[in-house]
This record gives structure tokens, sequence and C-alpha cells, in this order.
């Protein structure tokens, strides 16, 4: 879908090519392409000249002789395209076709059949409700517009739909809103109201930075009109978006992908940890360190409690997923079984690619499961064995790691019928120990010293 910088270099591809023609005809292949009255549109077009164009969000406005406006949206896939002749111009997906006095034309084409025009005037364009409701285009905000942006933003929801809502800021799409959110070290998931108006500043100028930058390199790299998504240059700019999975420059932490309304959403879980969810519980730490026991606890305190052993568990059931992994693993498995699960286990202590392979595919699926059940119940705890490797701190409000002496932990894991050996080799990596809102708890005795560790915590 064409974004604000996309329809900017279209805007001006166009202008040259097609300024001062005077329109003698039309032909409308999809009526429903004309929003605005199809028959006065077919006669009121007729004998107009091209004064110029003008962009406003995504819409481009031709400004017309008479002071008539024609409002156009590309929308998913419209495209223009310019025919030096107005003969053999219509290709399958031609929705209309305008001829110029000069014998040119000028073509829409519309896979999608998504695009929209409107014909106006001058004095009517600025009542008309999808003119009306768009907000402040985002790469032309003043200092006389923060107010009433802050004021906008700050609401009880994921800053990333904030962006992206037209009647906000007009032109920020999924492309520009996690390039902007990825500069100004936002999480998207951070609620409006839990940001600063230095963040908002931020957010804006990063949005600046980046659509004019796009403006720049498209123009440069778009020679026909088909300027579908994004084009050329500014593809090989992209800092965050659609690398799911890739490095990121900064920290290296591989880029995660959330989805948000139905939308991918691709960010750093290690730059971009600014006030996002934090709402549960976590509980981490070594295998057999009591990780289970705790969070029985919980629930006897009346918490949703989570094991996300439990939902992987559920995840290797999909068989889209399932086949994946048996591709990886070399073998075919059945999750329920014990031994299934040790050789699986085995296979991955044993081939650290194999395990990155098959971590790449199950995170992404838990990632989107625990966001779903944090955000939709209060007072959860859920079990992450995996919660820094996988960079989950940002769901939790508290994050308890229960840490245990060796000898303990080989007890407990005997008790279990575990295997000793293959157990020890999981190694759970603890770099973010220093946040503010990591409680690490030797459970070195009884559980009743457990609980009573972090019932103080809970209570404090
Ligand atoms: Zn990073």
């Amino acid at each position: 879908m064409p974004e604000l910088p996309e329809v900017e270099t279209v805007k001006n591809t166009l202008i040259p090519l097609v300024k001062d023609k005077v329109i003698i005809d039309v032909d409308i292949f999809y009526d429903r392409l004309i929003q605005s009255n199809i028959d006065d549109f077919k006669k009121d077009i007729i004998n107009k000249k091209i004064l110029g164009i003008q962009r406003y969000g995504k819409y481009l406005f031709f400004d017309l002789s008479d002071d008539f406006i024609l409002i156009t949206h590309l929308r998913m896939e419209g495209k223009f395209a310019y025919h030096k002749t107005s003969e053999n111009i219509r290709i399958s997906s031609t929705t209309l076709a305008f001829y110029f006095s000069d014998k040119t034309s000028l073509c829409f084409n519309d896979t999608r059949k998504f695009g929209l025009m409107y014909l106006t005037t001058k004095n009517e364009i600025h009542d008309l409700p999808m003119i009306k409701k768009l907000g402040i285009e985002a790469n032309k905000i003043k200092e006389s517009d923060y107010q009433e942006l802050f004021k906008k933003l700050r609401k009880n929801k994921p800053i990333k739909n904030l962006i992206t809502d037209q009647s906000i800021l007009c032109g920020i799409g999924n492309i520009y809103a996690d390039e902007t959110l990825y500069l100004s070290k936002i999480h998207p998931l951070t609620k409006g109201k839990d940001l600063t108006n230095n963040d908002f500043i931020n957010i804006f100028n990063n949005a600046k930075k980046i659509l004019d930058k796009a403006i720049t390199l498209g123009g440069s790299s778009v020679h026909s009109f088909s300027s579908n998504g994004i084009d050329g240059k500014f593809q090989e700019e992209l800092l965050c978006y659609g690398k799911e999975g890739k490095i990121c420059h900064n920290c290296g932490t591989k880029f995660h992908k959330i989805f948000l309304n139905g939308r991918g959403t691709t960010f750093c879980p290690n730059c971009q940890i600014y006030k996002p969810i934090e709402k549960a519980i976590g509980i981490t730490g070594k295998i057999g360190s009591g990780k289970s026991t705790l969070l029985n606890h919980f629930k006897d305190l009346n918490y949703l409690t989570i094991s996300s052993d439990e939902l992987i568990k559920e995840i290797y059931h999909d068989p889209v997923i399932n086949k994946k992994i048996c591709k990886i693993v070399g073998f075919i498995f059945n999750i329920d079984k014990k031994e299934d699960r040790n050789k699986i286990k085995l296979k991955m202590i044993n081939d650290p690619q194999v395990k990155e392979k098959i971590e790449d595919i199950l995170y992404p699926v838990l990632e989107n499961r625990l966001i779903k059940i944090i955000e939709e119940n209060d007072d959860v705890v859920i079990e992450v064995p995996l919660l820094f490797k996988a960079h989950y701190q940002y769901m939790f409000k508290k994050i308890f790691v229960l840490d245990i002496d060796e000898s303990k932990q080989i007890e407990h894991l005997k008790s279990r019928g575990d295997n000793v050996t293959t157990s020890l080799k999981i190694n759970n990596d603890y770099s973010d120990l220093n946040l503010d809102k990591v409680y690490i708890i030797k459970n070195n005795s009884s559980k009743e010293e457990l609980f009573k560790k972090v019932d103080e915590i809970l209570n404090k």
C-alpha cells in the first residue's frame, strides 16, 4: 500500500506530465471508483484544465479550472499510467481513462479496485467527511500543533495504533510507523497515556526525518507511476520494518514481529523497551529451580496462571508448525510423548543451529499468544523459562528469577525423573538482572520459605 512518501512521489512524477493538459473525454470502466455523483463527474470533468496537483496525507488533489478539485486515493494498488497516445491504452486493471486535448492520456489502473475518485469544488472540499476527519500531516507538524496532538495521543491505546490513526496524524502507515518507533526507541505496545510530551516530540521529529528522507529517495527512484509499496532506494534504508528474525544494528538482538490490529509490527525488544505492557508477573529461572511450585502458589492466590511450556506444547500441535519442526529435527515426533520431547531437547542441546531454527518458529507465536492473554486479563502470572532469552521483559511489571544451588537443583531434577546431565546443559541466560522489576530469589530451603519471600515482595 502506498504511504505518504510514495504518494508524494506519484504527485511529483505526475505534475510535469499532466499539468496544463485539458481533459476532453473520460472512460469509466468501474463505476464504484467514482465516489461522487457519476453523471455529474462525467459531465463536469470535461474541458477542465489540470492546473496543479497537491498531496494531503495519502490523497492527491488535482486542481482543475473553474475551481473544481479531483480528489484521488490510490488505496492498495491504484496506479496512474501516462500515455503519449490515447489509443490502446486500456489494460485489464484499468478502471478509468482521461483523454487530453493533445491526444495523450492518463489511465488509472487498479487490480484490487479499492482506489477512489471524487469530484468536488474548492468551496466544498473542506466539508467533505473524508477530508474533514484527516489529522495533521505527519511531516508538517508545527510547534503550535503540539498541545492538540498530545491530547489526542495520550490515550489508553498502543502508540503504534495511535500514530497510524489518520484522523490524528495523516500519512504514517505501517512501514513508517515501525521505522519511527524504532528510531524513537519506543515499544509499539506502549500506551499513549504512558508517554511524556518529550516522547511525543521525539516521535514527531523522527517521523518527519523518515518521511522527508523517503520522499527524497522515493523521488529519485521511481521512474514510472507504479509506486507500488516502497520503491528502490528507501527500501534499502529501512532499519526495522520487515526485518523480523534479522539482527538489530544497534544492539545485535533479533527483531520480533507481533500483530497489532491485524497488522504486522516489527520492533527490537531490546532497544524499544519504553513502558510497554508491563502488566503480568513473570516467573523464570533455571530448570528444577521451583518455577512450577511458585506458579501453583500464585494459582492458590487466585491469579490466572499460565505455563508457557504448556502453550509451547499447544503450538507444537499446530500442523503447519509441527511439519516445519519435523523437517528441522529430521524425524517425525509426537509432542505428547515424553521420549519424543526428550529427543527434540537433546537435538537442540547438541545442535545450536537446530535450536535457533526451532526457537525462531516458536517464540514469535508464543509472544503473540502471551500478549493477547496479558491484554485480556488482569492478575496474570506466567512461567517462562526463556523469558530473558526471548526478550519478553517488556510484558511484565515484576519478574521473579529463581536461583538454586546445584546440589539442590539435582535433587529436584531426580525427584521428578528428569535426566540430570541433559537438563543441566540447558542454559538460561539472565542478562537483564539489573532491571528494577527483577527479583532474584534463592530457593534452597522449603517452599514455605520461598512463598514467604515472594509474598513479601508482592505486598510491598
Ligand atoms: Zn536493538
